[in-house]
């Protein structure tokens, strides 16, 4: 790449395959090549008990059982299904369903899509740290919704949302549950039963396993959810995702699963000590600073942050061999400021100021600390050349300020 140090620190976007993933994976991708739905020889029957085994592994780790699971691309096409195909599902109760504005877009868009085919969707509001009003989304219940989708952990702010007790309260009122859980599967402690829920949704891209695989847990029993299929085919996944199944990627995301509850508690904590250590020195060395998202309820490897009087653009160009995001990057083609942080009600300043950090399984205490100094000096180079930051020392409040020609 290039011929600078490099550190990747935006573990929310995508991780770094494991090596002994991928040693997993090898056979399935030479000599093992078999379909797993060939039933009449060998090779199918090999790539049929590979991804049993994935399968296992992967229900066990939710407390759900393996029928439970359905194999997909990835969380994209994982929230595309349980939204789209529960909603079709079960038009016949309603046409409600109830979300927040702070979902990933792969939750939104269909979301919107129902909102044009005639369904109505109620959208939670989020306090600053982006949680949601529990009160509030019991209140939207009705007796026409079908189905509320929640986020588990989000990958912005890393703000965890409690998914135990939205659970419990959909579960009260007959409606369905279906959260995104892609930012903590394998990391937090999930648990279909006791979170009560119905609908999950993962991806291995994002905790060392490769990408283009996902899956959907969809609840058997107590109550059995049906889906109407979003893809047609074979009749693969009992009939809910048609397609031949990527055998090395089921079995990279098995093994994946499993290292990562190998080492869950000890890694997390481990995380989290070099997010503080970041956190902690770019709270100590400058000021006019604000971590955005919920500090006691987060994600162990994220850290959002937002320097004020500094766009989050030039920052990012201002530090090149660091790998993170920036609160405006996540519509890409766009510099919209982020829509997460505008629906917390960052203003658009704090909001185009942001950036986000993530840490991972590979990251050291000297990348973060390598991190941080290229950090604090390009934010006091920035700084240095801005009118607003030096009025701000001065105390003036810049709100108040009269600009000329206004
Ligand atoms: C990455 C991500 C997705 C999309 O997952 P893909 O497997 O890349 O399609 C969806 N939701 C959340 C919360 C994510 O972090």
């Amino acid at each position: 790449m290039a011929n600078h140090r490099l550190v990747y620190l935006d573990s929310q976007a995508t991780t770094k395959l494991e090596p002994r993933v991928l040693e997993a994976m090898m056979p399935f991708l030479t000599e093992d090549f078999g379909n797993a739905a060939s039933r009449s020889h060998d090779f199918g029957w090999a790539a049929e008990k590979a991804v049993d085994h994935a399968r296992e592994i992967l229900a066990a780790s939710l407390g759900g059982k393996s029928r439970e699971i359905v194999f997909t691309s990835g969380a994209t096409e994982s929230n595309n299904l349980a939204i789209l195909g529960a909603a079709r599902m079960y038009q016949g109760k309603g046409k409600h369903v109830i979300s927040a504005a702070t979902e990933h877009k792969a939750v939104i868009d269909p979301l919107k899509r129902l909102e044009s085919d005639g369904w109505e969707v109620t959208w939670l509001d989020v306090d600053d740290k982006g949680r949601i009003d529990i009160d509030q989304l019991r209140a939207s219940i009705r007796p026409d919704t079908t189905l509320v989708t929640l986020m588990h952990g989000n990958n912005e702010i890393g703000t965890i949302h409690p998914i135990a007790k939205i659970g419990a309260i959909c579960h009260e009122a007959g409606v369905l549950f279906h959260t995104d859980a892609t930012q903590t599967f394998g990391k937090e402690t999930l648990d279909v039963g006791a979170m009560h829920i119905d609908l999950l949704s993962a991806s291995a891209h994002k905790m060392y396993g490769p990408k283009g695989v996902g899956l959907l847990y969809v609840r058997r029993r107590n109550p059995r959810v049906r889906l109407e299929p979003i893809q047609f085919g074979g009749g693969h996944e009992r009939g809910m995702r048609s397609g031949t199944l990527n055998v090395p990627g089921i079995v990279g995301f098995g093994k994946a699963t499993e290292l990562c509850l190998e080492n869950r508690e000890a890694e997390q904590a481990r995380m989290a000590a070099l997010r503080d250590r970041l956190q902690q020195r770019l709270e100590s060395e400058l000021d006019f600073v604000r971590v955005n998202g919920d500090q006691e309820n987060r994600l162990a490897a994220n850290l959002n942050i937002s320097f004020a009087y500094i766009e989050g653009e030039s920052l990012i160009m201002g530090i090149p061999g660091i790998a993170v995001s920036s609160g405006s990057a996540c519509t890409s083609a766009s510099l919209e400021p982020s829509y997460v942080l505008r629906a917390m009600g960052v203003g658009d300043d704090m909001a185009h100021s942001s950036i986000r950090f993530g840490v991972s399984r590979f990251s050291t205490e000297d990348e973060v600390d390598y991190a941080a100094d290229c950090l604090i000096a390009a934010v006091r180079r920035l700084r240095e050349m801005s009118p607003l930051y030096e009025m701000a020392l001065e105390g003036i409040d810049i709100n108040s300020v009269q600009w000329q020609g206004h």
